[in-house]
């Protein structure tokens, strides 16, 4: 067993360093992971990659290891675990919370209320950017053999927050879905919205490479360019009367709007995109049309293990939507790629995942 490992800090000036870290020894009811596969976040770039932005439950702890989209195989397991051992394949859930208050109690360690003990991987604790990650055994989801880590590394947030916010409006066969922003939050939406059963899957978005990666995905009925014509383009392609339910994954403004507004009478619209504002009308654009907003933050780490059950039935492979993979080594280039926009999904990967 090796003594010491490298990892990836974020000094939060658009550059990544590269760090010799002992390698840690599980305590009580933790597990020592060696890591396959580290998806980078919208959310790492925003707020710790180009500035350290974030204050509480978003604040950055500078000099820690990076990365909260964490799946690999336990290596050891300290005393007392209950469930979880050497060889297990996991995903880590990641924010660990202090298991006691009443968000953790619904499975939302997200929310944990605690200043003392809510402690997120890859931002007030070390993450997945590293040979080697400390997880406590609570945090922890099987990975079934049907999936690859980088299936599990893209369920750890982006998935597990998209099924959330699905779950949210309750997507169905009867529904025709916009989302608008398709990095990989947006390609995750139309990935779980169309193995929920909807029919007519609608895309917008401003960067010319990602509606390329979109309209290669084969997930979209049609993609548009983002602009002022949107929501009668959206008309145009469901009767005239709008989608039944969209998703925002941009966090930008207009596109927001576009939601609300191209969202017929009744319908749903859940905000997941971070950050922006939203300019709208309370009576034309929601309350005379009996529209709903839902905001949706992560998950519950039960909803994030029945997704887990869900994507194998379905037989769908988040990892497909990954474009560019990197070693360890190279965690500069990775991050700056995502930082740069022009690609789907960005992956830190380790041995077998290395392809
Ligand atoms: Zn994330
Ligand atoms: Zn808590």
């Amino acid at each position: 067993m090796a003594k010491k490992m490298t990892g990836a800090i974020l000094p939060g000036n658009s550059t990544v360093e590269l760090k010799e870290f002992d390698v840690p020894t599980p305590g009580h009811g933790e597990v020592l992971i060696k890591m396959k596969s580290s998806t980078i976040c919208g959310s790492d770039i925003r707020c710790i990659y180009n500035e350290h932005l974030g204050k509480g439950p978003e604040g950055y702890q500078p000099g820690l290891v990076s990365g909260h989209e964490p799946s690999g195989q336990i290596v050891e397991a300290g005393p007392g675990c209950r469930e979880f051992k050497v060889n297990d394949r996991v995903i880590v859930y990641h924010i660990s919370g202090c298991g006691v208050c009443n968000d953790c109690r619904r499975g939302y360690m997200i929310s944990c209320t605690s200043d003392e003990y809510r402690r997120a991987y890859g931002w007030q604790r070390n993450g997945g950017m590293a040979e080697y990650m400390l997880a406590e055994e609570k945090d922890l989801i099987h990975l079934p053999d049907e999936l690859s880590y980088s299936d599990g590394a893209q369920v750890a947030c982006g998935f597990g927050t998209v099924y959330e916010g699905l779950e949210k409006i309750v997507i169905s066969g009867n529904d025709a879905v916009l989302i608008t922003g398709l990095g990989p939050v947006g390609l995750a939406t139309a990935m779980l919205a169309k193995a929920m059963g909807a029919q007519n899957i609608i895309g917008t978005e401003a960067i010319d490479e990602r509606i390329e990666v979109a309209k290669n995905s084969g997930l979209f009925d049609t993609v548009l360019k983002a602009g002022p014509d949107n929501v009668q383009k959206v008309k145009d392609l469901t009767g005239g009367m709008g989608v039944e339910k969209s998703a925002d994954c941009s966090a930008n403004n207009n596109a927001r709007l576009t939601c609300i507004q191209a969202t017929r009478k009744w319908g749903k619209i859940v905000f997941l995109g971070e950050g922006g504002t939203c300019d709208f009308q309370p009576s034309p654009d929601i309350i005379h049309d009996q529209k709903t907003i839902y905001g949706s933050w992560v998950t519950s780490i039960w909803k994030m293990e029945e997704l887990v059950e869900r994507i194998v039935r379905w037989g769908i492979r988040p990892e497909e939507l990954i474009t560019h993979r990197f070693p360890l080594e190279k965690a500069g280039e990775a991050y700056a790629l995502m930082a740069s926009g022009k690609c789907g999904k960005v992956a830190v990967v380790f041995d077998e995942e290395l392809k």
